[in-house]
Formats: structure tokens, sequence, C-alpha cells
């Protein structure tokens, strides 16, 4: 089989570990063996989410499933809620709660702009009656790049005192998330983001405010039911026949974060962050997100004049092996991604950066050749601690040798 190298933003390259536990021989999901493998779990998934007291139940869907639940149950119809949006999935968001006759309400950001607080602040201070009954928001944008910063965020939310709805699908557990401190009420994440395992599972985590709502809310919904799936969790079970083999795999991905360590997980995805944001700057992809704004788990590059982005990612991936993603939407054709979440090494990461740089090269764009490489060893060098000698860490950068395209 030809190796592929997987750097889109989700689904992700698995381990071998938690591939293989996938091929285990299946279990009653009604019995004592299914509760013990949903108690890890969500043991496992705690520390990630940052609580003790929320619920955390596990669907058997992808990321969208988990979102359409935690809106379903929380609101009845008609109820308005405050969408924040700073891209493709906070607009999804905005989708869903319409399917569900909300009322929702847009607070507008740039795109490659992360929330602002104090944007959020006035607009929900203008809520002088406090009508908004939810405020819908993105911890990580996939589709630009974007992470919003939801310390900042979430006592701005409490003041209000509307719940919150975080969409963490493609952030959680990349760095430091505080369910219980910060005071949000639900969060959703998926397996095959950070987690590495495949597709297949959404954990929503619920919180006592949350609750209340929920069991007052009116929406028509049957799979996607929270207030079922907490009964069903409290018994360690799901209300339906959920991806038992997916679970195997997200308990064996759960016991590699944790042996790597919280900490280390942060550290790896905000190296390869940097490393790449410095590639795509020394191959002229200046950066779309904003400083201040960038995501530590995908990466969107500007794709430079001249270059059609979807014959380089074809090329990319039919000639070279390498999978990035494109634009959605607006950015269609504008920008490229490139994740860095799942079982990918500085090795992969370079050789992926130096297969965009071979791949550039064959348009008229300028590549000065090994920028791209050698920006992203650097980050490396500085960041990783104690992998070479402190004399080569400080010497100089030598100027890389610009080749023109047609001389490559
Ligand atoms: N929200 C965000 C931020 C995402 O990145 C994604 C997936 N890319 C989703 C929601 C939707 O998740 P899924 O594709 O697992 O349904």
């Amino acid at each position: 089989m030809k190796k592929n190298l997987l750097f889109i933003p989700g689904p992700v390259t698995v381990p071998e570990p938690v591939l293989a536990a996938m091929s285990k021989p299946l279990i009653d999901h009604r019995g004592p063996q299914f509760a013990a493998l949903a108690g890890r779990i969500d043991a496992g998934l705690r520390p990630i989410f940052g609580t003790e007291k929320a619920d955390i139940v596990l669907l058997g869907s992808s990321g969208t499933g988990g979102l359409e639940a935690a809106i379903a149950s929380t609101f009845s119809p008609g109820d308005p809620v405050l969408a924040a949006p700073v891209g493709v999935f906070g607009r999804r968001l905005i989708a869903i709660a319409k399917t569900y006759g909300l009322e929702v309400d847009v607070l507008e950001t740039e795109l490659g702009h992360a929330l602002q607080p104090d944007a959020l602040a006035q607009r929900l201070a203008a809520d002088t009656k406090r009508r908004y009954k939810g405020v819908l928001l993105t911890h990580n944008e996939t589709s630009t790049g974007v992470q919003n910063d939801m310390r900042a965020l979430a006592p701005i939310v409490r003041d209000h005192g509307a719940i919150s709805i975080v969409d963490s699908v493609s952030g959680l557990g990349a760095n430091e998330f505080l369910m219980d401190e910060w005071g949000y009420d639900i969060v959703v994440s998926a397996s095959q983001k950070v987690l590495a395992a495949p597709p297949g599972v959404s954990m929503v985590a619920v919180g006592a405010r949350a609750w209340q709502t929920i069991e007052a809310s009116t929406t028509p919904r049957f799979y996607f039911d929270l207030l079922k799936a907490r009964e069903f969790a409290r018994q360690g079970q799901t209300p339906w026949t959920p991806p038992v083999s997916v679970l195997f795999a997200l308990d064996a991905a759960l016991q590699h974060y944790h042996h790597e360590g919280a900490k280390a997980v942060w550290h790896r995805h905000e190296m390869y962050a940097q490393a790449i944001r410095a590639a795509f700057t020394a191959l002229g992809l200046p950066v779309f997100s904003q400083p201040g704004a960038h995501s530590v788990t995908v990466v969107a590059g500007t794709v430079p004049a001249g270059v059609d982005a979807a014959t380089l990612l074809r090329k990319l991936r039919e000639e070279r092996g390498v999978s990035l993603s494109g634009g959605q939407l607006e950015l269609k054709g504008k920008i490229v991604r490139m994740g860095t979440m799942g079982d990918v090494s500085q090795t992969d990461v370079l050789g992926a950066l130096g297969a965009l740089e071979m791949a550039l090269l064959e348009y008229e764009h300028p590549v000065h050749v090994g920028a791209g490489v050698q920006a992203a060893l650097r980050v490396f060098l500085d960041l990783a601690g104690g992998s070479r000698p402190d004399a080569a860490r400080t010497k100089a950068p030598q100027a890389p040798e610009q080749t023109p395209a047609a001389s490559r």
C-alpha cells in the first residue's frame, strides 16, 4: 500500500495500537464489560474537558451529531440565542439552531480573526432583558485556523447567564480547557481529531445548569436526546447500539493521550503549528489567521497568485502522498489547510512541508529552495529543547539560495 501522510484537520492518522484495539472481539453493550469500558472512557475524558461535575455522554455520531444533540435538547422552538461564528463551523451551529426553530442573532467576526471578548461583552450587555437563552461558540474554527480564547470569553457569557454551547470538536485536548472552572455549560467534541481515534463517536459534556434547561425543552427529538443519553450513561450504557469498536479505539486513544501527558500533547500541537506557520510564511503562503488568533490544531495558508489550489492539493496527494485540505465556501481556492493532529512525527511534518515546497516549485511561484523546511526545522530545534548542541542553536541561519522555479 502506498504510504500516505494525512495532514488534513481530521480525521487524522491513528496510532497502530489504537487501530489494533478495533479488531478486538465485540462485547455485549448491555453487559458489565461495556460498563467498564464506558467508565474508563469517562475517567479518561474528564481531565481533558476539565470537569468533575458534568455528565459526559457518548453518542454514536460524528461531531455534528453531538452539536445537534446539544442544540436540539437544550432549547425550545422560538428561543432566542446569540451565535458568534468565526467561520464555517460556527455557521453550522446557526444552521442547526435554525433547523430546530430557534431565533438566531449573529455576532459577526471577520474571517481569520478570533471573536473579540469586548465585542461579545457589548452584545450581551445590550441584551438588558436577558432574552438570549443560549450563546453558541466555537473553540477552534477549523475552516480558518483560528482559535478563540475560551478562558477570556467564559466570564462574559457567565455574567449574562445564557446557557453556553461550545463546539470544541477540533480543539479539545490540544490545549488547556477547564469547563468547570470557566463555567461553560455544554462542550462538544469528537473522537477523530486531537484524541486521534477513528471517527464515529462524539462526546458531549453537560453541566448542571444545562440539565435544567434540557429537562424543560420541548423540541421534538428522538435519537439525539441528551436526557435519554444521560439516563443510560449513568448505567454505563448508551440508549442505542453504540459503535463498540470505535469505543475500544477511543479507550486506547485516551490511554495513549494520558501516557504522553496532556502538557506534552499541548506542546506537540503548539510546536507543529508554529513550525508549519513558519514554513508557510517562508514559502510565501501568508498565514490566514491573525496574530493572537492562531489555532494549534490547523494552520491555514493563503494560496499565492498563480497557484491553483485544487491542482496543488491534487498533485500533492497523487504524486507525493501528502494530503492537505483546501478552503471551504468563500475560502475555496484561496487557502490550504494543514492539520497538526494525530500520530505524525516531526519527520512527517518536515516531509510534508518538503513535498509542499517541491509542488510549489512547479509553479512560477518563486521559492527559496529549502526555505520552508528550514523555517520549520528551526522551530523544532528551538522548541523541542536539547535536540542539538547549544552552539548550533545560536548560530545565525544561512540565507537560503534563491532558485528560480524554472531552474529547480
Ligand atoms: N466543528 C468543528 C470545529 C469541526 O472542525 C468539525 C469537523 N471538521 C465539525 C464541527 C463537524 O464535525 P464532524 O465532521 O465530525 O461532524
